[in-house]
């Protein structure tokens, strides 16, 4: 037998009703705070996330698929969103329009990654990004709606970390400080942290690895690098999270893992996720507009993994609402059923949600399995009901039941009966 493909997964009908509930909520607070969704391609050329990402990254080095298309092009799935929003930003001159740009996406992203808990090879993110602004209250903006929209969805605990990785001078400065406390250091790290002393330093602050962790801790903090405007830009970001009673922790070496990123970065963390708990990952990316070939331009977003909030929030066993049938018709015989075939047309296309049942059963049944399904309603529609346009209509809830026409059921619908 064939299987779905190591690291990617079915999302079958009763967990889709829970994405479906997500995505409306987030499409409602995005649409709120003024974003607007774009929808970019799944792949693009290798190039355009080798240059965002970062040739040095995890993500581009181990993880992407990259294949070549028949023409000889490289081409990639594409592992996350931002390098194609800024692609789309640059190639439709989106910077002629003054105002700033403020768009979301939803959709998968492939990675190479050993697959676990919370983590796949293709998987879904919600992200936004925000072209055009270096206000420090954007920032705060941003996370202010992601943390209305993790309330909303019912995530449980989570924890905000912030920190500010400065300009890339401030970064420079700091290299050259953490290259000399890594030398001290080189015995106690994994060979790939002791590879990226000499290739990015910075990304040693990044690794997960446990033997790692007692080096890293005892390593200087890139706060006391920035500089002066940079120093500026984070203070008033706290001051932004504070008036809006944000909680936070600043955490100097959260660093990120992709190479784009200046001054803020953010990580929201849930403990109920174990090893994979990074539920948002999100920051200013001031200098991939240039890396990408285009004019500087400001931005700033995240990215949310939405297996990571769906595994948080409640799943209870029951069909939710919106997959329930309102109506159930039972119709009682073979004439009756091809009537009751078009009854069920015409209640569709008045928005009722209607279960038509095909299977030949006793109405004992019938009601049994309406009863399963959790329907609103159970219209009985036998041959002596056809006959004499009468319809016993029940009352799932509560067993009452009254006699309508065939009209009179979508009005009787509507108010409760
Ligand atoms: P990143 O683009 O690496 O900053 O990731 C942003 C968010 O996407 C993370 O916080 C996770 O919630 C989610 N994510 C990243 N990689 C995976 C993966 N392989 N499987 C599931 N979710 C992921």
């Amino acid at each position: 037998m064939i299987k779905a493909i190591k690291g990617t997964r079915d999302i079958l009908p009763q967990e889709s009703a829970v994405w479906n509930r997500v995505e409306e909520i987030a499409r409602e607070i995005l649409s709120v705070y003024g974003f607007s969704e774009i929808r970019t391609p799944v792949f693009e050329s290798t190039e355009l996330f080798a240059r965002g990402v970062g040739e040095d990254t995890d993500i581009v080095a181990k993880e992407m698929y990259t294949f070549d298309d028949r023409d000889s092009r490289s081409l990639t799935l594409r592992p996350e969103g931002t390098a194609s929003v800024v692609r789309a930003y640059l190639e439709h001159q989106v910077h002629r329009d003054p105002q700033i740009w403020k768009v979301y996406y939803l959709g998968p992203m492939f990675r190479r990654e050993r697959p676990q808990k919370g983590r796949f090879r293709q998987f879904h993110q919600l992200g936004a990004e925000v072209l055009g602004s270096d206000h420090p209250a954007i920032e705060a903006e941003v996370i202010e709606l992601l943390q209305l929209f993790l309330d909303r969805i019912g995530v449980g605990e989570t924890e905000l970390l912030v920190n500010s990785i400065g300009s890339s001078q401030c970064r420079a400065r700091f290299s050259q400080k953490l290259q000399v406390a890594l030398s001290e250091r080189v015995d106690a790290l994994c060979p790939d942290c002791r590879r990226r002393c000499r290739s990015n330093p910075l990304r040693v602050l990044d690794c997960k690895r446990e033997p790692c962790q007692p080096a890293i801790e005892t390593l200087p903090s890139i706060l006391e690098c920035l500089d002066e405007p940079c120093r500026l830009h984070f203070d008033q970001f706290l001051g932004h999270l504070k008036r809006r009673d944000i909680r936070f922790k600043v955490v100097p070496r959260l660093v990120r893992g992709l190479d784009y990123y200046s001054r803020t970065t953010f990580e929201i963390t849930s403990p109920g996720l174990g090893a994979q708990n990074a539920l948002v990952g999100g920051g200013r990316y001031d200098g991939l507009a240039e890396v990408l070939g285009g004019r500087p331009t400001h931005g700033f977003g995240f990215a949310l993994g939405l297996e990571r909030v769906i595994l948080l929030c409640q799943q209870g066993d029951s069909p939710p609402a919106a997959d329930r049938p309102q109506l159930f018709i039972a119709p009682l015989g073979e004439p009756a059923f091809d009537r009751a075939s078009l009854m069920a047309r015409d209640y569709r296309r008045q928005g009722i949600r209607c279960f038509l049942d095909f299977v030949p059963r006793s109405l004992k049944s019938a009601l049994r399995l309406a009863n399963k399904l959790q329907s609103g309603h159970v219209l009985i529609v036998g041959e002596n009901e056809l006959k004499t346009g009468a319809f016993p209509l029940k009352r799932m809830r509560d067993g009452q039941q009254i006699i309508v026409s065939q009209e009179e059921v979508v009005s009787r619908l509507g108010n409760g009966f």
